[in-house]
């Protein structure tokens, strides 16, 4: 990590030449841009992550500290690729931590996606190519395998990890399986937990030294801590970060996106670029009060309509809404800005149908059904459509109440993007 330090210093000492900027300058803001784009550089390890391809068998092999949400990121990782039509499936390499194939099977069997593994069998090993060999027969072409959860000093597991990547790299060889033209390719996510800290370079690269590590998953996004051992797992493993846990729900499982990623870690808010969109846009009486709710983490209905109402005045949607936190993804699909314009359009008109006092509280605990009821036909909507919406709502809420206590800039503060 120091040398990380060091090595960010000397770069940032390069790009800003402090003696030589003219009077005037704004040195405050210059610094915090070469920083931003310094970790940006960083979070860069240069190299494309894996995908998996659709119709061909790969095995993808999890690692990571016991703890760190290893086998939730299994589940998470198999139903996003599920949704967007791959065929996955689980195998439960863990044979040391009691529960653990209980936990995948469950979770496995919620999201429809087959699993494999054994109660009686403790070789390890042997699960992963049986668990490998049997969905490749299915034509599964996501083949995801849990490996135990590990402390660094455990050279036993380390080993047995190894002898895992070892056994299913080499399935191949396997006469039946090597009959079939499409060879597997293969790949290793090690799972890390936001808030590991400094320890991360020396767990990353320990695990990088039995497994090929091949990208990095953090988890726990949605509490407080900020990721930053991200980037020391990036220099150790020399793999990108691909996605981010961000709660304990299956869909929870977000694309790793770099920029949003740096500003929070700086403490900077997610929405820097968007608060200066704010300042644009938004009357100026209107600005302080808004900013103060947001800080203090009180995320309304009403704020949310507002929001809604800025997207739609801002211009390119898109742009908009990839600086605004928990906007883009969910709502917003990149290419199908038309059907999220009319979503947001909708959305808006059943909460013209609310009360003042549903639109400003912090909870939707309050909303039962006939109120739900009411609000679809106030707005001519489905009662389906308002759930919905409702929920769309606790999840900008979940996101945004971690906003608390930003500093949010003030208008041309900086704006990094
Ligand atoms: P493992 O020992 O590494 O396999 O960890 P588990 O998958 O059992 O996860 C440990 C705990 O972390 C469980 O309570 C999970 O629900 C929780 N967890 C995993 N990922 C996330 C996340 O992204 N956010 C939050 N809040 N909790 C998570």
């Amino acid at each position: 990590m120091f040398k990380l330090v060091r090595e960010m210093q000397t770069k940032i000492k390069k790009i800003v030449n402090l003696d030589e900027l003219a009077a005037g300058h704004n040195k405050r803001k210059i610094i915090q841009q070469a920083i931003f784009t310094q970790l940006c550089q960083m979070l860069d390890p240069g190299k494309p992550s894996f995908t998996p391809k659709k119709g061909k068998p790969s095995v993808v092999m999890f690692v990571g500290l016991q703890g760190s949400g290893k086998t939730t990121t299994c589940t998470k990782y198999a139903y996003y690729h599920q949704k967007r039509g791959w065929k996955p499936a689980l195998v439960c390499a863990d044979t040391f931590r009691a529960g653990a194939f209980d936990q995948l099977k469950q979770n496995a069997t919620k999201a429809k996606i087959p699993f494999y593994g054994s109660y009686m069998e403790s070789d390890a090993v042997k699960i992963a190519v049986e668990g490998v060999e049997t969905f490749k027969k299915e034509n599964c072409d996501l083949i995801i395998v849990d490996t135990s959860g590990r402390h660094k000093q455990e050279a036993a597991l380390f080993e047995e990890m190894r002898q895992v990547a070892e056994a299913t790299k080499n399935l191949h060889m396997v006469p039946e399986l090597s009959s079939n033209a499409n060879f597997e390719t293969r790949s290793c996510n090690i799972v890390m937990d936001s808030s590991i800290g400094q320890a991360a370079f020396d767990q990353a690269q320990a695990f990088k030294q039995s497994a090929a590590v091949g990208a990095v998953i953090v988890t726990k996004m949605d509490g407080h801590a900020k990721g930053g051992g991200a980037l020391s797992a990036v220099a150790a493993t020399k793999s990108p970060v691909i996605f981010i846990g961000t709660g304990e729900h299956m869909d929870e499982f977000e694309v790793f996106d770099v920029k949003p990623f740096v500003s929070r870690l700086l403490g900077m808010g997610d929405m820097i670029g968007f608060m200066d969109k704010i300042h644009e846009v938004v009357p100026m009486d209107k600005q302080p009060e808004l900013l103060q709710k947001l800080s203090e983490g009180h995320f309304s209905l009403r704020i949310m309509y507002e929001q809604f109402q800025n997207i739609l005045k801002m211009g390119p949607i898109s742009q908009v809404f990839s600086m605004l936190p928990g906007f883009s993804a969910e709502l917003m699909p990149k290419g199908r800005e038309k059907d999220s314009q009319a979503k947001i359009k909708r959305y808006m008109t059943m909460m013209d149908s609310m009360t003042d006092e549903e639109l400003d509280s912090s909870s939707t605990k309050f909303m039962n059904e006939s109120r739900i009821i009411r609000i679809a036909r106030g707005s001519g909507h489905q009662v389906r459509e308002v759930m919905e919406m409702l929920e769309e709502y606790k999840r900008l809420a979940k996101i945004w109440s971690n906003m608390k206590g930003l500093k949010i800039p003030k208008k041309g503060e900086m704006n990094p993007q």
